[in-house]
């Protein structure tokens, strides 16, 4: 017989329950040597449409990390609706919740350059359909374990959501992308547990491009802050205590797209099967750390087991 398998943490007897409001949006990617300049045409070497929307994203990256997520939202009703809603459902996404509403769904219109760069145009469509909460999406919110929030969404929507859970005792986890132009709604903030921005937006929310500065500023609104530092890893800064930083495990990335939404599904379950932030963020940074070394988005996006098996002891018992 082989070596002994390493042992796995078991999988909680309950599967942690988690509820995206967020954005469906179909990304039509270019892919060209170069991007033109304004006025200029040049020619693309592929086109490929993929589903994406930073709320679905979360969605998968959660389902697949081991929750049972359900997805608040809408799809237009053209194509890309049946294709976007289709996608979730695959990905064991409920989407009772996703309404369809007339008209084109959200599209994000990319284009990407050889040396990996990217531009892009988000068209909201029928995300902007979502404007307030009805009854279901309230009772749903209710019984979840967390709410995942993004900023993709009409903010009154994104507010009411945030209070729903709050008055419900839900736990909040807000990713503050993208950064809007006005301040974020104080609503909104007071009825946030956790803020999640990248470097760039952790800047844009506060003026200080020093993360430990953004994040300290961050705490006066919010009680805990991560800000993702790309392959530096991240920054975990709560009231009262020293801001730390966790390392990213030292891979060979080949295409970062939603590393970020990757992070943050996966911690969002780690933490709402109750494990402490230290252990979360380890396993959210090995779950994103396996999708940078993958092509695409969500087909990027890390299963249970092999987040699992990246954190467990080498075969032997001692430490990876
Ligand atoms: P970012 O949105 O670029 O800050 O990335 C989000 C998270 O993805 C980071 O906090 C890391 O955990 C992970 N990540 C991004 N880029 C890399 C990389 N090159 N190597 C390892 N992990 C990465």
């Amino acid at each position: 017989p082989g070596p002994r398998p390493a042992p796995v943490r078991p999988a909680p007897v309950r599967p942690a329950g988690i509820v995206v409001l967020g954005s469906l949006n179909m990304d039509l990617v270019a892919y060209v040597a170069q991007a033109p300049a304004r006025g200029e045409t040049v020619t693309g070497r592929a086109f490929r449409t993929l589903p994406g929307g930073k709320g679905a994203n979360q969605a998968v990256a959660a389902a697949r990390a081991g929750a049972e997520v359900a997805m608040i939202g809408a799809v237009g009703t053209d194509g890309f609706g049946t294709r976007l809603r289709t996608a979730l459902d695959r990905s064991g996404v409920d989407t009772d919740l996703v309404r369809t509403a007339e008209g084109p769904s959200g599209t994000a219109h990319i284009v990407v350059d050889d040396e990996g760069g990217n531009a892009i145009v988000v068209v909201p469509g029928a995300n902007s359909a979502v404007t307030s909460l009805d009854h279901g999406d309230e009772a749903l919110i209710a019984t979840a374990d967390l709410l995942l929030l993004q900023l993709e969404l009409p903010l009154p929507a994104v507010t009411a959501g945030a209070r729903t859970a709050r008055a419900h005792g839900v736990r909040t986890v807000l990713t503050p992308a993208p950064v809007p132009a006005r301040p974020l709604p104080p609503a909104l903030l007071a009825a946030t547990d956790l803020l999640v921005p990248n470097q760039h937006e952790a800047a844009a929310l506060t003026g200080r491009t020093d993360p430990y500065a953004a994040a300290r500023a961050l705490l006066a609104d919010v009680p805990e802050v991560v800000v993702t530092l790309g392959a530096a890893g991240c920054l975990y800064a709560a009231r009262g205590r020293e801001p730390v930083t966790v390392p990213a495990p030292r891979v060979t990335a080949v295409d970062t797209t939603a590393a970020g939404d990757t992070f943050v599904g996966a911690l969002a379950v780690a933490l709402a099967e109750g494990r402490p932030m230290p252990a979360a963020l380890a396993w959210a940074s090995a779950a994103a750390a396996l999708s940078v070394q993958r092509e695409g988005a969500s087909p990027s996006m890390p299963y249970r087991a092999e987040i699992d098996a990246v954190l467990a002891p080498a075969p032997g018992g001692t430490e990876a």
